[in-house]
């Protein structure tokens, strides 16, 4: 058994055997021409049919992988059509009396070592793109039109890179996973593989030999591996994990773009808790229905000294834009107790989860709090954004941040910075006090969403950091179930909805509970959504209140 690392770009594990993926690559010969007007229209000739081709590719992809993957080819339609391009092809036609395919060839070299470059990292990316266009137009000036991809049996594509081209005319069922020495993590090629879901590896060391072609093989998109001629044990043991892994599959292609309503009709929304942007591709893959609670305060923990409001601005407007109009529930920094950052320069404290953190932090400190507030407002205007403040433990706290979030709307008015002027905010209900003040706080807020964790450490009086403590952490407490039929009741009474999003809200023995209790929503780690949704979906709310 030899083992290969790289940087895994699409997790999930294949097992097959290797191909090794040989370029249709004709050597590009010099070769004088008389006529260089003709060979100047061979070249547009040329172009055009490349055009064509990467319309039906366009076409092809759009079906297959959606729009926004799709856009890559009509990219490459524009770069085929590039002034600067054809005048340097041209260029080398003319003076050097030669033919279109070693012109073409030599000035694709040429602005593939310019992009690769540039400084910016997207641009570097970009250089395969400009070979893989060259590439195109040289194979249609030797007649070789579209070049396809042969593979008999599925399997594991070994290649130096692959173009986006390449991977979209693949036959995928054919395709168990790709492996490349080449590409970067940007390149749309990842993008691709991550839309179509394949396991992918980059960067790795594999050879490209005859040796390796037609292996036995396993590809580890968790571990960045590939283990050729693997041994039994390792085989047996990646087995498992695929056969885990294609059983979460099938659920999620079943039930994906699916409604999350009953048997009976009661609808609910299943929405993704994130900690930064880096989750936003399993929110998607998930096919959630917006995000119900993005913990803001990973970006301060993620800093040396206070995110700017421009870093922060960044980061909500990219995800605002990404869920394309679907909710996104940002939750004001929540640090403090078990999340610290030491910048803040907090105190020491006797109890911390009793301490200063949260809101009482954003209340104490308001130019830190007014900044989140302006970045997520500014970001407003970009999506569907609401804001949720946690840590809640009367209305006249709820008073005080209206208070400052109508000075922070001023502010922006004032400087003509436009945000939603509509945004809906809520807060969390995870301490005990909000629980009973929850009819008082239903007329201020937009909507309640429970943080169970907090909500079972405050009301059991135990502190959720504790292991020692973990089989008194009961959240199924009577106390507890309680109190989330009271929150939502208050929040219905007054024409409010109500969600959760601790780590309850997953808890698939209680999706049918908390349907009969009329949750609005609940929120949960993007890959519980598929298996909530298939609750259900196949849960009778009125049956099930009727044989309780
Ligand atoms: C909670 O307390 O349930 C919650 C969702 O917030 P966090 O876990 O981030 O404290
Ligand atoms: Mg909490």
């Amino acid at each position: 058994m030899v083992v290969y690392e790289g940087k895994a770009v699409f997790e999930g594990v294949a097992i097959g055997k290797l191909s090794v993926y040989k370029k249709n690559e004709e050597t590009v010969k010099r070769e004088k021409v008389d006529d260089v007007d003709a060979e100047i229209a061979r070249y547009a000739e040329a172009r055009e049919a490349a055009v064509e081709q990467l319309q039906a590719l366009y076409e092809k992809a759009v079906k297959e992988v959606g729009e926004a993957s799709a856009e890559i080819f009509e990219a490459h339609q524009m770069m085929v059509e590039d002034e600067d391009f054809i005048e340097a092809a041209e260029s080398i036609i003319q003076s050097q009396s030669v033919n279109a395919e070693y012109a073409v060839a030599e000035t694709g070299d040429n602005f593939k070592k310019m992009f690769e470059e540039m400084e910016d990292e997207y641009f570097r990316g970009r250089a395969a793109d400009i070979k893989d266009i060259s590439e195109r137009i040289i194979r249609i000036l030797q007649g070789n039109g579209n070049a396809g991809i042969e593979s008999d049996e599925p399997s594991i594509i070994v290649a130096d890179d692959l173009a986006p081209s390449e991977t979209v005319q693949m036959d995928k069922d054919k395709i168990l996973s790709f492996v490349t020495v080449h590409g970067s993590a940007n390149s749309h090629t990842s993008i691709l593989a991550k839309t179509m879901n394949i396991p992918a590896i980059i960067g790795c060391s594999i050879p490209l030999t005859d040796e390796v072609n037609g292996k036995q093989a396993i590809v580890d998109g968790f571990e960045g591996k590939v283990y050729v001629d693997p041994e039994p044990e390792v085989l047996e043991a990646k087995k498992k994990i695929l056969a885990a892994e294609l059983e979460k599959k099938e659920l999620l292609e079943q039930l994906k773009g699916k409604e999350n309503v009953t048997l009976d009709g009661q609808k609910i929304n299943l929405y993704a808790n994130i900690g930064n942007t880096k989750d936003l591709g399993l929110v998607l893959k998930n096919d959630a229905g917006g995000i119900g609670l993005f913990r803001s305060e990973f970006i301060y923990l993620g800093s040396e000294d206070y995110p700017t409001e421009d870093e922060q601005f960044a980061i909500y407007k990219q995800v605002a834009e990404t869920l394309a109009g679907k909710k996104v529930i940002i939750r004001t920094l929540d640090i403090g107790a078990d999340k610290q950052a030491d910048y803040f320069k907090l105190p020491a404290e006797e109890n911390p989860a009793l301490g200063l953190r949260a809101i009482r932090i954003c209340l104490t400190r308001p130019e830190i709090f007014k900044t989140q507030l302006r970045a997520i407002l500014r970001a407003s205007a970009y999506g569907k954004i609401s804001i949720m403040f946690p840590m809640i433990i009367s209305v006249d706290e709820v008073l005080k941040i209206k208070e400052i979030l109508a000075e922070v709307k001023a502010e922006l008015d004032g400087e003509g910075i436009p945000y939603d002027k509509e945004i809906e905010t809520g807060i969390m209900i995870e301490t005990p006090a909000s629980v009973m003040m929850a009819e008082e706080l239903a007329k201020e807020v937009d909507f309640f969403s429970i943080g169970t964790n907090d909500l079972t450490q405050y009301t059991l009086a135990i502190d959720r950091q504790n292991q020692s403590l973990d089989e008194f952490y009961d959240s199924h407490h009577p106390a507890i179930l309680k109190m989330l039929k009271i929150v939502v009741d208050s929040a219905h009474k007054y024409g409010k909805w109500a969600g959760i999003c601790g780590e309850l809200g997953a808890d698939l023995s209680l999706t049918k509970e908390f349907l009969a209790m009329g949750f609005d929503e609940l929120s949960v780690s993007p890959g519980r959504i598929l298996p909530l949704r298939k609750i259900v979906r196949e849960t009778d709310v009125s049956r099930y209140k009727a044989e309780k």
